[in-house]
């Protein structure tokens, strides 16, 4: 999972990640494949909002984060300005 990838140590949050016990797959899909699993994964994710909050602090564009797609994501960003 993208967890894997972040090792700033005031993410102890993420230790209740979901999708690091899923796998990393369901939220890197390849282009146009579906991110239904992932977004239902998310939903039963504890720590969603932060998750959320942090994939837009951080501007990441690609993944699903807190059970948004990248296309919602940047939705998000561009009425947010
Ligand atoms: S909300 Fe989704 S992407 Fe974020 S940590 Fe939970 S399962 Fe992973």
């Amino acid at each position: 999972m993208h967890i894997d990838t972040i090792t700033s140590p005031d993410l102890d949050w993420q230790q209740e990640a979901l999708c690091a016990q899923t796998g990393a797959d369901f939220f890197f899909p390849e282009p146009g494949s579906s991110v239904r699993e992932a977004k239902r994964i998310c939903g039963m994710c504890p720590i969603r909002s932060a998750c959320l909050e942090w994939a837009l602090d951080h501007d990441e564009r690609f993944g699903v984060w807190g059970g948004l797609s990248e296309k919602e994501r940047l939705e998000i960003r561009r009425t947010s300005r």
